[in-house]
């Protein structure tokens, strides 16, 4: 067992003043650690018969596809606006400044899809709760939502997920 924590980097500044970015590119280049937080995930779920993983552009992809694979389940993409090809469904969500959009195929999830969704960060939640959305508007029944990192404290991200099983390997505080 690795701690799993000493593979984040923390870069402060990062896209811009005053955020402190988790930098995940750290733990997913080493082998042993990446197939530990992949496996950790897999385990969780495994018994929930899911059907679908459905994973965020672009670092959500890194471990969605190996736990589609493994859970024995399709890979569904879920993008920002204007890459996916066929008729998309969208949702719009509120950012600090602004908002912003995903997007997922129309016919990418149906009735009956039993969904986990995966990200690899909980920030304030807006990410995560418009892909639940997307994902329930295609008529997919979310069995959980898992995150490598939740940061916890004043963002309350949890919170907008309220009612999910909302799976993170590591919790780390924001700070004021
Ligand atoms: P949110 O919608 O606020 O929960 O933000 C989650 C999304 O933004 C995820 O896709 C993350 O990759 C990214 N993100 C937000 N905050 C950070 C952060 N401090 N470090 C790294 N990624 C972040």
């Amino acid at each position: 067992m690795t701690n799993l924590l000493n593979y984040i980097r923390t870069i402060d500044g990062f896209p811009k003043e005053g955020i402190s970015f988790k930098d995940i590119t750290t733990l997913a280049k080493e082998h042993a650690p990446f197939k530990e937080s992949c496996d950790k995930i897999i385990q969780y779920f495994k018994d929930k018969k899911i059907t679908k993983v459905a994973a965020i552009e672009a670092r959500g992809y890194v471990w969605g596809g190996a736990i589609a694979y493994q859970l024995g389940a399709g890979f569904v993409l879920i993008r920002k606006p204007g890459k996916l090809p066929a008729e998309t469904l969208k949702e719009s969500y509120e950012l600090e400044y602004g908002t912003d959009t995903i997007e997922m195929h129309k016919d990418a999830i149906e009735k009956g899809d039993n969904v986990l969704l995966f990200d690899d960060l909980l920030a304030t939640g807006g990410t995560a709760k418009a892909a639940v959305n997307l994902i329930e508007k295609a008529g997919g029944d979310i069995k959980g939502i898992a995150f490598v990192i939740e940061l916890t404290g004043s963002l309350h991200g949890r919170d907008k997920l309220d009612g999910y099983d909302v799976f993170s390997l590591l919790d780390i505080p924001v700070e004021e």
